[in-house]
């Protein structure tokens, strides 16, 4: 049994195969024909009669295991995702974090330095350094 969105073995086409023949083609291209389609008691996962048979709201059968097995591939691909996404954002905010230190820092810098009498970038020039 597969649970591949193409199938490649079988002449009928997947739910999700005739959603993208119907994108890609036109009125005057080629028609599906009649056998290009599932018996209505197919499941539109694993393509043969379905088991305990479940329907979704778009009105697709499927086999219950068929279902409940694909909905859990893709709450594991939606939690992969999640954790992707998390670490990305986890990276940019230490990044963030690390280029605000190094302003702080540098403003610190300057701030000794200026109370020290070593502030370089106030000779010669007009107004103050800080807000440029
Ligand atoms: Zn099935």
């Amino acid at each position: 049994m597969s649970h591949s969105k193409r199938n490649t073995s079988r002449a009928v086409f997947t739910s999700y195969e005739r959603e993208l023949a119907r994108k890609s083609w036109t009125s005057t291209s080629a028609r599906l024909n009649r056998e290009s389609f599932l018996p209505f008691s197919a499941c539109r996962l694993c393509l043969e009669t379905a088991i305990d048979p479940v329907s979704c709201t778009h009105g697709d059968i499927f086999c219950r295991e068929c279902a409940l097995s694909n909905i859990l591939a893709q709450k594991k691909e939606i939690k992969r995702l999640d954790k992707v996404k998390g670490q990305e954002d986890r990276d940019a905010q230490e990044r963030q974090a690390q280029l605000d230190a190094e302003a702080h820092e540098r403003a610190v810098q300057a701030f000794e330095m200026t109370q020290s009498g070593l502030d370089r970038t106030r000779v010669g020039r007009r107004g103050s350094w800080w807000k440029r």
